[in-house]
């Protein structure tokens, strides 16, 4: 597998924001969107390959030691991991009773249902075609991502990063159309965080047109911005 770090720290955005968790950081990405907050992982770089015995070897270390609510698969992208490896990991670390949370941009349901079985909580990365460099529409393969997570009974939800950029009425149209078809329970709207700490208006325009042309759509929708790189400035 490819993991460029493997630490214990507290959960800094999402749903679970605050809990306790250890953070299995792999390395690569099948997007390149600009607003990456985790530019350097977004590569792989010859040293992260390591063997799944080494790793499990650090999990029960940090596992022992702290005693995390979550095992957060974050990346990176970590659904483009070598399967088999990622679903020998994903057995082994059954006998901690841990949740596993997966962190994913959700354009892969195909490796998804592979892993599915495993994961206790999906945390589902919109990230929305005027953002990504390649242009990539992701609304399709999200949905397809999200239709897994219920078929398969897990608890999900859904966030998306909200930049500077204007979101135009196609592209609100679009979000629109996704959470009526996929009625997501709890819905986070992220301000990106560079931007976020310039307090600058775009962004607040973006954050405020978003929340009140969707709110209806979802049952729960919440403004949460990055703890840990807002207030603990750490990444
Ligand atoms: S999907 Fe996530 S890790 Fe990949 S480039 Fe986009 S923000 Fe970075």
């Amino acid at each position: 597998m490819n993991i460029r770090e493997i630490f214990f720290s507290y959960q800094g955005e999402g749903k679970y924001i605050g809990y306790s968790t250890l953070f299995i950081r792999f390395s690569g990405c099948n997007l390149n969107c600009f607003y990456c907050d985790t530019k350097e992982a977004k590569k792989v770089d010859p040293e992260d390959k390591k063997d799944v015995n080494e790793v499990l070897k650090i999990v029960d270390m940090f596992i022992k030691k702290y005693k995390p609510k979550f095992i957060s698969l974050t990346g990176g992208e970590p659904l483009i991991q070598n399967e088999s490896e990622l679903i020998n990991f994903l057995q082994k670390i059954e006998k901690y009773n841990t949740k596993v949370y997966l962190e994913t941009n959700a354009t892969l349901p195909n490796k998804l249902i592979k892993i599915i079985k495993f994961l206790d909580v999906i945390s589902v990365n919109l990230k929305l075609s005027i953002d990504d460099v390649k242009n990539f529409d992701t609304f399709k393969l999200v949905k397809q991502s999200i239709d897994l997570c219920k078929k398969f009974n897990k608890e999900f939800f859904v966030k998306i990063v909200i930049t500077k950029n204007y979101y135009n009425k196609k592209l609100i149209i679009k979000i629109k159309k996704l959470l009526t078809k996929t009625k997501p329970d709890f819905f986070i709207l992220q301000p990106e965080t560079t931007w976020f700490k310039k307090a600058n208006k775009n962004i607040f325009f973006n954050l405020c047109n978003l929340y009140s042309q969707i709110k209806d759509k979802v049952a729960s929708i919440h403004i949460i911005p990055q703890l840990h790189k807002t207030i603990w400035k750490i990444k």
